[in-house]
């Protein structure tokens, strides 16, 4: 009889090398912190913006400025608890900065693309790992968006964060593993390859609020691996085997804020 498979969601894959002690103690055990108002505000513009590029994919009519209502309903009306006690903005701020990047994001950026599909449903992938350790791997693609260029098929996904943008282009730091997690979800729920490179859509949300893009190639073989490296999925296999998932006391999540796990965490300083 086979053991029951570990479900990792596409969106989780990146802060599994984070901080592994973290990663457990949110997606195994449950921890969870309130959400903060960057965080929200990242929520509400990807409502806004897939409501916008769902519309052109059905080819029906949405103008930016009645999308934009979908960022006003998910601002102030979240579906779970949020923190704005010693927040960096208000939640005025977070409503001008929001409706200027949905703006630009409808205006600017969307156009320049043919999807074909938004946050699309995949069917789960489950990978044997060997040692009786098999990986599910799960989840809608999360603002992600498909594309068709030239090159063929890709994934497209909106980031908004402090530091999204940088020099006009957007940071792709820390996100192949999900875009990764996201190819081999999409050739396995379409039987569709990937041919084109992934894009990240960056959205900054802090000072003045600035759109742009940047390219991420060789996602899928992060992830499987290739004759000369071991993928990520191998590596998190051995942690779900020994149970062991090292902490890391230097990550930049490694605070009271930003970590669920702190106050029960014997290696952080
Ligand atoms: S407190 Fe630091 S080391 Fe501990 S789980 Fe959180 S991020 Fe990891």
């Amino acid at each position: 009889m086979s053991a029951e498979p570990y479900k990792v969601r596409a969106s989780s894959w990146g802060s599994l090398f984070n901080c592994a002690y973290q990663w457990e103690g949110v997606h195994l055990l449950g921890m969870k912190s309130p959400s903060s108002p960057r965080a929200l505000l990242g929520t509400a513009i990807h409502a806004s913006t897939a409501a916008y590029d769902v519309a052109r994919v059905e080819g029906s009519e949405l103008s930016a400025y009645d999308a934009a209502d979908h960022f006003i309903e998910a601002l102030h009306h979240p579906e779970y608890d949020v923190d704005w006690r010693g927040s960096d903005i208000t939640p005025q701020q977070a409503e001008s900065t929001g409706l200027v990047l949905h703006t630009k994001y409808c205006n600017d950026i969307s156009p320049l693309y043919e999807f074909v599909a938004v946050e699309l449903e995949t069917k789960p992938l489950e990978i044997d790992c060997g040692g009786g350790i098999v990986i599910k791997l799960t989840g809608t693609l999360d603002r992600a968006r498909i594309k068709r260029d030239t090159e063929g098929i890709g994934i497209a996904d909106v980031k908004t964060g402090g530091a999204a943008v940088s020099q006009g282009v957007a940071k792709t730091k820390g996100h192949k593993p999900q875009i990764g997690t996201y190819e081999l979800l999409f050739e396995h729920t379409t039987g569709h390859r990937i041919e084109s490179p992934a894009e990240i859509i960056g959205l900054k949300t802090k000072g003045k609020p600035e759109a742009g893009t940047g390219e991420i190639i060789g996602a899928r073989e992060l992830m499987v691996g290739t004759e000369d490296y071991p993928g990520l999925i191998q590596i998190g296999a051995e942690m779900f085997r020994t149970g062991l998932f090292p902490p890391n006391p230097q990550s930049f999540t490694c605070s009271e804020r930003y970590c669920p796990r702190w106050k029960l965490c014997p290696y952080h300083e």
